[in-house]
């Protein structure tokens, strides 16, 4: 370490500077640089302790407060980094990056308004950061705000054409407000500068099957299953999308494919029960069913099908 006033070399633990007489363990700047080193390698706890003292010396060290709210923020401690990131604005001459972060742990506290006013602060400071945007229309959608969510998100991604995940959350936006042809576009993007984005790629073939693009879709929810196979919503989709196309045995590996995956799902259980009714495989569907019900026995549609099943069946009895 350097003594903060001669720039001489001193040890971490020294009291006092060889060189200068400085008194260190009373100096803000030293106790700074000390917890700034403790805090990159990862003493969260050591560092908090030196930045207390050095509040206690100085109350007004504004850079103190910023990290000490970086540390907590770390730490979980959400509520007490928004209060050290408050006293670090009082007296700050360059507050962008401290209205950002407090923005930050007001929306993990779910204080979102709070969070959108701090972002628009940060905004009005440095128009061109595209990150601050992002999260600036990530508040707006948790408050359900569409239209304000993506005049920012579109913002963002005018500064940063290849920022991805600004991208992704503005596709979603979009196809929330069910313009699914400006969503797949997005989503395309996103796919173009990060081909193993998962969640993109499957919004992508969600879009596509929403505007009844089938055929589509079905290589998007392939490609995710290539890339993600473990991802259980990817072949769950191929069933549905092979379902719907008539390609009924196809519809059925892939809905096995996701109960592999996740055994519990009384719903891909009752789609293979109706794939299998279109192939009047009545046995077949009727065992479908009874799996369906054995885990989730009140599942409306699976009593349904299976009294359904039950007067399919009737035409056999004497007398019909
Ligand atoms: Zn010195």
């Amino acid at each position: 370490m350097e003594c903060p006033k001669c720039q001489a070399r001193v040890m971490t633990s020294a009291k006092f500077c060889d060189q200068c007489g400085l008194n260190l363990v009373e100096n803000v700047e030293f106790l700074h640089r000390k917890a700034v080193d403790l805090y990159h390698r990862g003493q969260i706890d050591e560092a908090l302790t030196f930045w207390d003292r050095a509040l206690e010396y100085e109350p007004g060290f504004s850079k103190g407060h910023y990290y000490r709210g970086l540390a907590l923020y770390d730490h979980g401690d959400l509520a007490e980094a928004v209060s050290a990131f408050q006293q670090a604005l009082v007296g700050e001459a360059e507050p962008f990056r401290v209205w950002f972060k407090l923005g930050m742990a007001q929306y993990g506290l779910g204080n979102l308004e709070a969070s959108v006013e701090s972002f628009q602060r940060a905004h009005a400071i440095n128009p061109g950061s595209a990150e601050t945007l992002y999260r600036l229309g990530l508040s707006h959608l948790r408050m359900s705000e569409l239209d304000a969510a993506r005049t920012s998100l579109e913002q963002a991604v005018r500064i940063n054409p290849k920022y991805t995940r600004a991208l992704y959350i503005l596709g979603m936006v979009v196809a929330q407000q069910g313009d699914q042809g400006e969503a797949i576009d997005l989503f395309r993007r996103v796919e173009a500068v990060s081909p193993t984005y998962t969640a993109a790629r499957f919004e992508l073939g969600m879009a596509l099957f929403r505007q009844g693009k089938l055929r589509e879709a079905v290589e998007q929810f392939d490609g995710v299953e290539a890339v993600s196979p473990r991802f259980a919503p990817a072949p769950y989709m191929l069933g549905e999308c092979h379902r719907k196309l008539g390609v009924f045995g196809e519809a059925v590996a892939a809905y096995r494919r996701m109960l592999e995956l996740n055994p519990d799902d009384a719903e891909a259980w009752v789609r293979i029960a109706e794939c299998q009714l279109q192939q009047d495989l009545l046995d077949a569907a009727r065992e479908a069913l009874d799996k369906a019900l054995a885990i989730s026995p009140q599942h409306a549609e699976a009593n349904y099908l299976k009294k359904h099943l039950g007067e399919m069946a009737t035409p056999h009895k004497p007398g019909f």
